[in-house]
């Protein structure tokens, strides 16, 4: 049966292609890889190496052995990465998928070690998250393992003045220096821009190449997500009318609404509640009350007309949309849901 949908995520391809130029630009002579973990930050981890790999991607970098299982069959010639390693419960599905665990605690490399096979090590320089401690790294822990890549990664790449960066920078060249690897990366999105020195062999941007974030330059990247949803009812309400649970907006004047479905299960944060907008003809229409979870109700009353089953485009500017609901870019497009029709061009 030919259900019509009610919300679309666009993806435009263009916009990712050229945003991973930008970085692999940026990088110079090292590798340009691509994070495709949670599918792509949301966007689809497979749409998105079916646009970069023919531009010459050959690196990613996935979370889960769930999600290397998912991206089968690779495109020839590219190298997966899983950036959580290899626990026990993981090593039946490691010895069987095309992919290389990042091995990120002692008891990782004692597991995989005896298997012979190429890997990729992850040290902790001072995020404090996932990886082998400095001391721990070098204390012979490593020996005789098949490293492809030594990895750490930044505390505070967005922020160029932090005293972090170049710490964790000289940290990682001194590791470099000792442990043997063919590569060594260091450098997400951000990190990229920080310049040359951060590089190494390998960068591993995500969250640039889907629009969010800095260009390596400073400059904006290209928008990569939209999402548009169909206007379910209009309305016309008197001045002093509420709208919405709480009633938390207050028609000032007589006031028309389109109440389109998209809602907080579509990540369409109930924190745009009375921030968010959608863009009619250029108009910008505010979010009129709370966001509930399949509804929210935007004040058109200077849009140009608008019908009933008409489609609202919603204003989806990464960084305005992340200042009108608190929530990062990252989160913003990770939490776009399953509901919608998707469509990349
Ligand atoms: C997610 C991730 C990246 C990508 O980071 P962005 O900030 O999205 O560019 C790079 N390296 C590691 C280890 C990651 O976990």
């Amino acid at each position: 049966m030919d259900i019509p949908p009610h919300a679309w995520l666009t993806i435009d391809r263009a916009a990712l292609a050229a945003n991973w130029q930008r970085f692999a630009a940026a990088a110079g002579p090292a590798a340009c890889g691509a994070a495709i973990k949670a599918d792509g930050y949301g966007l689809g981890a497979r749409a998105t190496l079916d646009t970069l790999v023919p531009l010459g991607l050959r690196e990613v970098f996935v979370a889960h052995w769930a999600e290397v299982a998912a991206l089968l069959p690779l495109p020839e010639g590219v190298r997966v990465a899983v950036l959580h390693g290899v626990g026990p419960a993981d090593m039946a599905a490691a010895l069987a998928l095309p992919a290389v665990p990042v091995l990120v605690t002692a008891a990782q490399v004692a597991a995989w070690a005896p298997t012979g096979r190429p890997c990729d090590v992850m040290v902790d320089t001072g995020l404090n998250r996932l990886g082998l401690s400095p001391e721990a790294a070098v204390s012979g822990l490593l020996d005789g393992l098949a490293i492809d890549t030594l990895h750490s990664h930044l505390t505070c790449s967005e922020d160029a003045a932090s005293l972090h960066n170049a710490r964790q920078r000289a940290a990682f060249a001194d590791l470099a220096a000792r442990i043997p690897a063919r590569r060594y990366a260091l450098a997400n999105s951000a990190g990229i821009g920080l310049g040359a020195d951060y590089h190494f062999d390998l960068v591993r941007p995500g969250i640039g190449l889907y629009g969010g974030g800095r260009a390596p330059d400073g400059g904006r990247l290209a928008a990569v997500a939209g999402i548009a949803a169909r206007i379910l009812q209009l309305r016309d309400i008197p001045a002093g009318a509420s709208v919405g649970y709480g009633a938390t907006w207050t028609a000032a004047r007589p006031s028309r609404l389109a109440v389109v479905a998209l809602g907080y299960a579509d990540g369409y944060a109930r924190s745009l509640s009375n921030t968010g907008a959608a863009i009619v003809g250029g108009v910008r229409c505010p979010v009129a009350g709370r966001v509930s979870m399949d509804l929210t109700a935007f004040d058109v009353t200077d849009a140009p007309p608008l019908a009933e089953g008409d489609t609202l485009a919603i204003d989806f500017d990464l960084a305005a949309t992340a200042a009108a609901s608190g929530r990062s870019e990252y989160e913003l497009l990770t939490g776009l849901g399953s509901r919608y029709s998707r469509v990349s061009r």
